[in-house]
């Protein structure tokens, strides 16, 4: 497994991968560790977290900068990422015992209560879009449950998974309660059915989804799967359009358009089409791509090159059927895997920027007769993960949520995670839920205990 620079396509690290003896013997020692760390206070383990978040913020500035050389994502963005880490930390030290107090439930039993227990080792399938964020997310809740947890990260942020496992282990976290699996792919099955596992978290594609879970139902494991989505970002007619344009960009521009929470499908009715592409190119034509690491850059290049012709495909085949291009649409003549921040207009069903996830800087916009049309268009599609729905009317915004196929509906907002609220999609997006009280309980023994 190597780290490559994106930004320079320039050789890294090379991360050698750990044998199967070498596997087998961090399970059994994380095993053995669990087994104290279950019986550890919640306060005990808040205070660690409380730790954990201290090391991320002192060391912001070196692990910010590992996430841009390793993945591309500019400079601003990863101490972003690495303060809302801290924040996940923070969030389920100080609220993980209120979640997980017995629930008295009133029955005929002289008394009836449900407790939450923990399962044991988890293992976290993690991507590399979000390096830093997503083995928090998983992480935190997991931890503060009292399970163990194991980290197989992507192949190309490897040395963001060694820096995770770092930070555990300065800010006092015994060592093999969070380790670093350094495996491919290709060695997950072997942990999945250790008997020692007991559920696995997976943040990736819908074909690793498919892949883990089949596994997991091989070995009968519990999973939560959060994949890929193709988010609609629907413009009624009277919606604030310069907000809305705004906000487009950049919910489909962040993190150089690799985010599975950005807008992915632009839904304008026709009143407003013309008005919301004039506001979106506007703004589009002043971002400015170069090295991540630099100042005042907006876009960076993607993360490997694999990602830049999956990409390019797909604005390609959208334009030969019949997609208008009214910027971008190809790599950018330098050094990297850059690519031109696009813009295609005349996007329909069956284009591949509209039916599939496109994961990079291109916004597809589709036309909608109607407020009608637009949902319907939203809903046609194999993702549920998030939506945003941009109108005036407060009363119609909330009517038109629930008819959304999603597992969130952001308001005159985009897309995004926050602890406080779930997050988790719907058909081919996933199932379970992550952050808020409902995490937690995903990887817990919800017992019923009866007393006659
Ligand atoms: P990916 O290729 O599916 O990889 C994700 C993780 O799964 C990596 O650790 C990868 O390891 C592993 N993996 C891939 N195929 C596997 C298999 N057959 N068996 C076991 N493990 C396997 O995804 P990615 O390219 O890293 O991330 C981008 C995708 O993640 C996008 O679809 C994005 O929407 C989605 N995502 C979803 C969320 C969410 O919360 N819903 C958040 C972030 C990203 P290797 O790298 O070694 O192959």
């Amino acid at each position: 497994m190597k780290s490559i620079n994106p930004a320079l396509n320039e050789f890294v690290q090379d991360h050698k991968e750990i044998s199967s003896e070498e596997v087998y013997q961090i399970i059994e020692d994380v095993q053995k560790e669990w087994k104290q760390w279950k019986n550890k206070t919640i306060e005990g383990r808040a205070n660690l977290l409380r730790e954990v978040a201290v090391q991320l913020r002192a060391d912001k500035e070196k692990l910010a900068k590992i996430i841009s050389i390793e993945m591309g994502k500019v400079l601003s963005e990863s101490y972003a990422e690495v303060e809302k880490s801290a924040w996940v930390c923070e969030y389920y030290a100080d609220n993980t015992k209120s979640m997980l107090k017995d629930e008295f439930i009133e029955t005929d039993a002289f008394k009836s209560f449900v407790s939450f227990e923990p399962l044991g080792i988890i293992l976290g399938v993690m991507p590399w879009n979000f390096p830093f964020w997503q083995v928090f997310r998983f992480a935190a809740p997991a931890l503060m449950t009292g399970n163990a947890t194991l980290l197989k990260h992507a192949s190309n942020v490897q040395g963001c998974a060694k820096w995770i496992c770092n930070t555990f282990h300065t800010a006092g976290l015994p060592r093999n309660i969070f380790r670093n699996l350094s495996i491919s792919s290709a060695k997950v099955e072997e942990v999945i059915k250790h008997p020692h596992i007991k559920a696995i978290s997976l943040t990736g594609s819908e074909a690793a989804g498919k892949s883990v879970a089949a596994l997991a139902g091989k070995y009968l494991k519990k999973t939560v799967l959060e994949l890929g989505g193709c988010d609609p970002f629907i413009v009624l007619k009277d919606a604030d359009i310069k907000a809305a344009a705004a906000t487009a960009v950049k919910a489909r521009f962040m993190n150089n358009g690799q985010s599975c929470i950005a807008a992915k499908r632009f839904i304008v009715e026709k009143d407003v089409l013309d008005e919301f592409v004039q506001e979106a190119y506007a703004i589009v034509k002043t971002l400015k791509t170069g090295c991540p690491l630099d100042e005042g850059i907006d876009l960076g290049p993607l993360a490997r090159e694999d990602l830049r012709q999956e990409i390019d495909r797909q604005v390609k085949d959208s334009i030969k059927m019949g997609a208008k291009l009214i910027c971008g649409g190809k790599n950018i003549d330098r050094e990297g895997f850059f690519y031109e921040a696009t813009i295609l207009t005349a996007v329909t069903k069956g284009m591949p920027v509209a039916d599939e996830e496109s994961f990079g800087p291109v916004m597809p916009i589709l036309e909608a007769k109607d407020a009608e049309e637009a949902i319907l268009l939203a809903n046609d599609s194999s993702f549920g993960l998030g939506a945003s729905l941009w109108t005036q009317n407060m009363k119609k915004a909330e009517t038109l949520a629930r008819t959304i196929e999603s597992g969130a509906v952001f308001i005159n907002e985009m897309t995004k995670s926050d602890p406080r609220m779930p997050f988790g999609g719907i058909k081919n997006s996933g199932y379970g839920r992550e952050l808020s009280h409902y995490g937690p309980k995903e990887f817990v023994n919800i017992k019923s205990i009866w007393i006659a």
